[in-house]
């Protein structure tokens, strides 16, 4: 689908921020173009049960509300193209935005590239990736029937990814650094009263063991100093996310950890005609919702943007 045409605008991300940007821009007539990414949807794909995306009075599963916001984006003459944007030129305008082969132009853009999650980077974690270390539960935890597991973690993924993966196994072990975890209170309580869920205090996760599959974890105790192997099948790291916001370095704009910085109460980012929504410039709410909010916002900021351009 790669042209010469300057279009009005560009969306690159297909989570909650970008697919409700592309709503928006859609429906006030930007045809806008979603580079939606090979594994589409951001992640909330990975999300078993969303329970508190408003309109959802049963819960939904993340994969089937993407599927309704991207259908909703459709609608209104969206286009999308579901490859992995491999560079941006944002130093002049039109934009340039290239996906493999094809380099794609427009007036504005959209960033909504949205965060992936973080690993500890141990050699063994990243050598057994796919082959027992997971970073999502719901993707793998049906792997892992009636074996035992560890989740890596304190906050309200690593609850979550625990209380789902006893679905499956038979013992999950949570691994968390301190003695207390951040995350909130009822999660906490759902993981404190599974008889499936036993919680290591104190402890970091040293290495993972085995030769062509997980067989077992290195765990340090930081209060009694001790080392200590634990056999089990799987690991799954559940200790935060990154910004996704590598091709931007040096073009937009970042924090000290990578996120996109917007000024404030918009969506402008350091470049003119450049907007950002979602979790690549939110690590504090972080939720689908607010991320959707703020798609919203770069939608109408852009369209503002544009018209005060002269072009519709
Ligand atoms: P958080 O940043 O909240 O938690 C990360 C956890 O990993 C912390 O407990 C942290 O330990 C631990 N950790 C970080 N780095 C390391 C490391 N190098 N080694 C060992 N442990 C480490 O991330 P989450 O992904 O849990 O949550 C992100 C946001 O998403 C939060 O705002 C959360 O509330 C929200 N969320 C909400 C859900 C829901 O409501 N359904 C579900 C999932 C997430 P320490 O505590 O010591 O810093």
């Amino acid at each position: 689908m790669s042209d010469s045409a300057v279009r009005s605008v560009i969306i690159i991300g297909s989570g909650p921020a970008g697919l409700t940007a592309a709503i928006y821009a859609a429906r006030a007539n930007l045809q806008p173009l979603v580079i939606e990414g090979e594994e589409a949807g951001g992640q909330l794909m990975t999300t078993n049960d969303v329970e508190n995306f408003p309109g959802f009075p049963d819960g939904v599963t993340g994969p089937e509300l993407m599927a309704l916001i991207r259908k909703q984006a459709q609608r209104f003459g969206a286009q999308f193209v579901s490859r992995n944007v491999s560079a941006v030129d944002l130093s002049r305008r039109p934009f340039k935005v290239t996906v493999g082969k094809e380099v794609f132009q427009s007036r504005a853009i959209i960033v909504s590239t949205g965060a992936s999650a973080k690993y500890l980077g141990l050699p063994n974690e990243k050598r057994l990736l796919g082959r027992g270390v997971s970073a999502c539960a719901t993707c793998d935890g049906a792997f892992f029937r009636n074996q035992s597991v560890a989740v890596v973690g304190g906050g309200d993924t690593a609850m979550e990814e625990a209380t789902f993966l006893t679905r499956f196994a038979s013992k999950v072990w949570v691994v968390h650094r301190r003695d207390s975890f951040r995350a909130s209170k009822i999660m906490v309580d759902r993981v404190l009263s599974n008889p499936k869920i036993e919680v290591i205090w104190n402890s970091e996760l040293k290495d993972v063991l085995g030769e062509d599959s997980v067989t077992g974890i290195r765990l340090y105790n930081s209060v009694t100093k001790e080392t200590q192997d634990l056999a089990l099948d799987g690991v799954f790291l559940a200790i935060g996310h990154k910004p996704n916001t590598e091709i931007f370095k040096n073009q937009l704009t970042m924090n000290e950890t990578g996120y996109l910085v917007t000024k404030p109460k918009s969506t402008y980012t350091s470049v003119e005609g450049v907007f950002a929504c979602g979790d690549v410039q939110d690590h504090v709410y972080r939720q689908a919702i607010s991320a959707a909010g703020t798609g919203c916002m770069a939608a109408i900021d852009c369209e503002r943007w544009l018209e005060s351009q002269g072009h519709d």
